[in-house]
């Protein structure tokens, strides 16, 4: 079912759902399984109830998986021209939309976010991705060199550069957008003639285990795309696995660094994807009309668990009592409820655990000395944070310097365009940032400063699939999107030729 009005709740759950739910099974060379090691649950954050019991992979499978994503790498799929990727990637696009539907309910169900942003994020956008990537595989390419060797004497040398796909991928995701982070990974590294083994989040492997199934309609050879469920486990079986060939992470950087460690023991290529704390720089000149946007997609956006959230609002003195009271105003009428409501703009946290983990980030915030501006209540039933924005947190305070991936922002004022910049540095992360003014050359000026993967102005947490995304300093390792994101998945082979 193609998907629904964006902004209309669904009038009941898709029968194709319901369905789904009952039995999703791993994908591994081509055939649908069970786990070896058992099953786990998956839980609905609107509510706490079990939604569906999902293959708990073993270390076996993982070497499964392994070994048919390199077979069909020697295989079939290597030998594939860019064109034939292309047609099938352009085909996995149109089936994502005919299931759009279907996708976009899963996702709201095992993430709990509003069904208009499952729509149009983990769906259409995903649908986009993978089209901009397709369009990829037909154009890698190498270049020509002038060489200077010249020995022996009277030999002459030409050489040329092959693009050729690094072989094995493994692409662990995290649970934030589930659909679309498997995508991320998943399109380029098909673009590129890679195959792949993901790993999803267990707390939501759902939409990817269809994501394959949906591979698998498209005609993509067996062990193209396979996927293994289950928790860190999983994804550390995977990546200390000798038949991958490279890794690509999306998560936690604390994650990040235990598979950096293993990377380089193995001395394997690995593009890393991990946490922010981005701040949004405020000037007086700025046109506080934005001010709407800049909370409901910059801050608040998916309840605050984006890796860019806008986590950390510096506002300058001249506007800062206006603007503090009109956000304190948007922010209190935000909508609270469970996501399949489209008009409810803050949907539940993912799951249990995260939960306790944000609610002890606001106390432990109002402890360390900073004042909370709201008040707002949040649903008993369900995994629900009433957002909340402080003031006067200190500058090395927990809730300046770490993630707390959820609905929480503080909000500091500042005088000067140099004291600004320093704070908004002044964290291991650097992922997202964004400067609002109406001046042009205040922000040409400050854009150097910023330390940031990227940097919004006027604007905040808008990543398009041409523009590269990634971290600087513990936010990352590589850029995605892009035709950068290609060379990932690409070793670069000289060849060269001697003639006389
Ligand atoms: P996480 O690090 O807990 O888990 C991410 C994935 O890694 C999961 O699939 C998990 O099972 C797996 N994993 C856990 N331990 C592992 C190990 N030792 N070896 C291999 N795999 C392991 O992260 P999360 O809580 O799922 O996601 C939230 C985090 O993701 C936040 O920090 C957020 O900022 C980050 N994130 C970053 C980006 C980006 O593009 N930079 C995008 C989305 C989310």
């Amino acid at each position: 079912m193609k998907i629904g009005a964006p902004d209309k709740a669904p009038s009941s759950i898709a029968a194709a759902v319901t369905d789904f739910l009952k039995a999703p099974k791993m994908l591994i060379g081509g055939t649908s399984c069970d786990g070896e090691a058992g099953s786990f649950d998956v839980f609905n954050p609107a509510d706490g109830t079990v939604l569906a019991s999902v293959p708990e992979a073993s270390e076996a499978d993982v070497d499964r998986a392994v070994a048919a994503a390199g077979a069909t790498m020697a295989g079939t799929w290597g030998s594939m021209s860019g064109a034939g990727r292309t047609g099938l990637m352009l085909k996995l696009a149109d089936l994502i939309e005919e299931n759009g539907e279907e996708l976009a309910q899963l996702e709201t169900l095992e993430n709990g976010k509003s069904i208009m942003m499952s729509r149009l994020i983990e769906v259409m956008s995903s649908a986009e991705y993978i089209r901009y990537m397709a369009g990829w595989a037909t154009k890698i390419r190498g270049e020509t060199l002038d060489v200077s060797i010249a020995i022996p004497p009277g030999t002459q040398y030409t050489a040329f550069t092959r693009k050729e796909p690094v072989g094995v991928v493994a692409a662990i995701t995290p649970w934030n957008f589930p659909l679309n982070m498997a995508v991320w990974k998943i399109a380029p590294a098909l673009a590129a003639g890679c195959t792949v083994v993901l790993k999803p989040a267990e707390e939501t492997p759902l939409t990817s285990l269809r994501l394959v199934e949906l591979v698998r309609e498209a005609g993509f050879p067996d062990g193209v795309v396979n996927v293994v469920t289950g928790g860190g486990a999983v994804g550390a079986a995977l990546v200390r696995h000798p038949g991958v060939n490279k890794i690509t992470f999306t998560g936690s950087t604390e994650t990040g660094k235990k598979i950096g460690v293993q990377a380089m023991q193995d001395v394997k290529p690995v593009t890393l994807e991990l946490g922010g704390k981005a701040p949004m720089v405020m000037f007086d000149d700025m046109d506080l009309s934005l001010l709407g946007p800049a909370a409901g997609i910059g801050i608040f956006l998916n309840a605050g668990q984006t890796c860019c959230a806008g986590a950390r609002l510096f506002i300058q003195r001249g506007i800062y009592k206006e603007a503090v009271s009109v956000l304190k105003n948007i922010v209190s009428s935000l909508p609270i409820g469970p996501g399949m409501d489209p008009a409810n703009q803050i949907n539940p946290l993912v799951s249990a655990k995260h939960h306790a983990h944000v609610k002890g980030a606001i106390d432990k915030g109002i402890e360390d000395g900073a004042t909370p501006l709201l008040s707002g209540e949040a649903p008993d039933a369900g995994y629900f944070v009433a957002p909340q924005l402080f003031e006067g947190a200190g500058a090395q305070s927990a809730l300046m310097q770490d993630e707390v991936f959820g609905p929480v922002a503080t909000i500091t004022p500042f005088d000067t365009e140099d004291e600004v910049i320093a704070m908004a540095n002044d964290v291991r992360y650097g992922l997202g940032a964004s400067l609002w003014s109406r001046d042009i050359n205040r922000v040409m000026r400050l854009v150097p400063k910023v330390q940031a993967g990227t940097v919004w102005i006027n604007s905040h947490n808008i990543p398009d699939q041409n523009m590269p995304f990634g971290g600087f300093k513990q936010s990352g390792i590589g850029r995605e999107h892009g035709s950068g994101a290609l060379d990932n998945f690409l070793e670069t082979k000289s060849v060269c030729v001697a003639y006389s």
